[in-house]
């Protein structure tokens, strides 16, 4: 396996490791889909998706709550990881604001002005 190969199959593992504590595996899902830009976009719904959990009633694998999402990322954002900018479609790691040299212009995916309230 070559190295970068190895890093993403460590970000996959931790992006879906239910053991693993939320707020890990929404940094690993930032990083596995970051693009030159320094956004890491996502469908609308997806991220609910990707990050499922088990539902403690059923047993069985559910995506997460939208409300839990949010905390989360809110959380990460008031730790200095993520912008304030983040939301259910847009991750956008701090550090990466400027986004790589020669990055492409694209639009963010996040509707702005209600990053937390725009239904996943
Ligand atoms: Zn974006």
């Amino acid at each position: 396996m070559n190295y970068v190969k190895m890093i993403g199959q460590w970000d996959e593992d931790l992006a879906t490791n239910l053991n693993a504590g939320l707020e890990h595996r929404v940094l690993a899902w930032a990083r596995l889909r970051l693009e030159r830009t320094g956004h890491a976009h996502f469908d609308k719904g997806e991220l609910l998706r990707v990050l499922e959990v088990v539902n403690p009633r059923t047993g069985e694998l559910s995506p997460v709550n939208a409300r839990t999402l949010d905390r989360t990322v809110n959380a990460l954002v008031d730790q200095g990881l993520l912008l304030p900018a983040s939301g259910r479609r847009c991750l956008r790691p701090v550090g990466c604001e400027q986004g790589a040299r020669n990055a492409p212009v694209t639009e963010c995916k996040q509707p702005r002005a209600t990053a937390n309230e725009v239904t996943g």
